[in-house]
């Protein structure tokens, strides 16, 4: 049997993927008749496909490598961990160093009294174990009626039954019987899209106060919790409007509606702090986390929760675990992780050098004739392609056609930038540098050029 390694060519390996390899969010029928791009390694901000392209990878992978790529010492962590204990469960009344630490160093960076972590192996577990968590725990407190979490529509929180129910993506739900019951979706506060004549403060009002009638509406007695991502991420990079997140924490407050802050994404310093719900100024009871904090060196998730919750959810056996809830290896590779985190001063990095600077350059792309709003918080930013920035306008062509264009451009020119619709995202790793970010929009710029002109030459424009 020939043995696959890099050193196989392009087409042999692409044939191999095509026969055997079901990728996920994708056609794949299509992928085999092009061939998928093949990633060979990578180092700091740079991937290195099987053609030799250094490609700068302006999505951190799935917005994760917030640390960069190829670092020595998470592999010597894993390394030593995988010889000294690989693998033990945190069932049964046992425990291991790595989840005692790793969990320990949460509770420490976690704002307000989040202080208690429950582990999965990704942020989709990490959100279904919060439906479960929050239906109990109100169950725990005599009111086992509050089940119902509200979400929003264009949201995203995992492709798992239950987190893909949570999410708000119609794509999904249109596929395996989604969603599960007692989930309900309110409208995002996207003002570019949705926004039609009104400001943007006042909608991201309206859209916030959707909550409250929602909640009016199902009864109070019915609504366990609340879920959102500080800045919606794979929806489009979605940065509501400043009025809107005081607006749902007050919401909350008054109805006594737990709040679940996704910080998948945001979370790990992506926002300019270590999380989003401190940069929007809210207070969520329990937060989602997975990808920056391991930088995707390792699959890990989680939830961490309030001592309220799980106070009340610690006088009775919560049935629910995963095999690798706190495994020893991921749980080692995240703490090397935070240590390089804290100890290099990423965060700081993001708030202070490298949000500002990218800031200023992305916003300026507003200029190009084919981008409306650029919006940005930290490290996660978005630019909206239309053909009339005044009237904020869809082009003729179906939804993402444009944005493709706009995608096969950037890797054409060694860039990855993802398409949501026509909406274009960046998320980079936290370390990228003042140069880096200088060689990421020129060819942005590049690209954003040469989808225009293929625009105008296919009539599209
Ligand atoms: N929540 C958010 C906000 C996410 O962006 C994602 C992944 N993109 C998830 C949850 C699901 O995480 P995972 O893919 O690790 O299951």
């Amino acid at each position: 049997m020939t043995v696959i390694t890099n050193h196989l060519p392009t087409e042999e390996l692409q044939a191999l993927d095509a026969a055997h390899h079901m990728h996920p969010f994708t056609a794949n029928g299509g992928l085999a008749q092009k061939g998928a791009r093949v990633i060979t390694r990578a180092s700091g901000v740079t991937l290195t496909d099987s053609e030799g392209h250094e490609i700068l990878d302006a999505m951190a992978g799935l917005w994760c490598v917030n640390i960069g790529y190829g670092r020595d010492e998470l592999a010597e962590v894993a390394a030593r961990q995988m010889r000294e204990l690989p693998y033990y469960n945190t069932f049964f009344q046992t425990t291991h160093v790595p989840a005692i630490a790793l969990a320990a160093k949460l509770a420490e960076l976690a704002p307000g009294d989040l202080n208690n972590v429950f582990f999965a192996g990704s942020g989709s577990e990490a959100n279904d174990t919060n439906i479960r968590m929050v239906r109990h725990y109100w169950a725990m407190k005599g009111k086992p009626t509050k089940s119902i979490l509200i979400s929003r529509k264009n949201a995203y929180h995992g492709s798992s039954v239950g987190s893909g129910s949570l999410g708000g993506m119609s794509g999904m739900h249109a596929q395996g019987g989604l969603p599960i019951p007692d989930i309900h979706h309110i409208n995002q506060p996207n003002w570019w899209a949705e926004g039609g004549d009104h400001d943007p403060e006042e909608f991201g009002l309206a859209r916030a106060q959707e909550l409250e009638q929602a909640i009016l509406e199902l009864g109070e007695d019915r609504v366990a919790a609340f879920i959102a991502e500080p800045v919606q991420g794979a929806g489009g990079v979605i940065v509501p409007p400043a009025s809107y997140w005081p607006e749902i924490q007050r919401i909350c407050d008054k109805y006594e509606i737990l709040l679940i802050a996704d910080e998948v994404i945001c979370g790990f310093g992506r926002t300019g702090n270590w999380f989003g719900s401190e940069t929007m100024g809210i207070r969520p009871d329990i937060m989602t986390i997975a990808k920056g904090l391991s930088s995707g060196y390792a699959p890990i998730g989680g939830s961490i929760v309030s001592d309220e919750i799980a106070g009340v959810i610690a006088q009775d056996e919560f049935n629910h675990g995963y095999t690798y809830s706190g495994h020893p290896v991921a749980a080692a590779v995240a703490l090397e992780n935070l240590r390089i985190i804290e100890e290099e001063k990423v965060v700081e990095h993001v708030r202070d050098v490298a949000g500002p600077y990218l800031k200023e350059k992305w916003e300026a792309l507003s200029d190009h004739p084919l981008v409306g709003e650029a919006k940005i918080v930290g490290m996660m930013g978005s630019i909206a392609l239309t053909p009339n920035k005044e009237t904020r306008a869809a082009f003729a062509a179906e939804a993402g056609t444009v944005g493709f264009i706009c995608r096969e451009r950037c890797f054409a020119n060694n860039l990855v930038m993802r398409h949501v619709g026509d909406r274009m995202i960046i998320s980079p790793p936290l370390v990228i540098t003042c140069e880096e970010i200088d060689t990421l929009i020129a060819r942005a710029t590049k690209s954003l050029d040469e989808c225009y002109a293929e625009l105008k030459d296919q009539g599209l424009l």
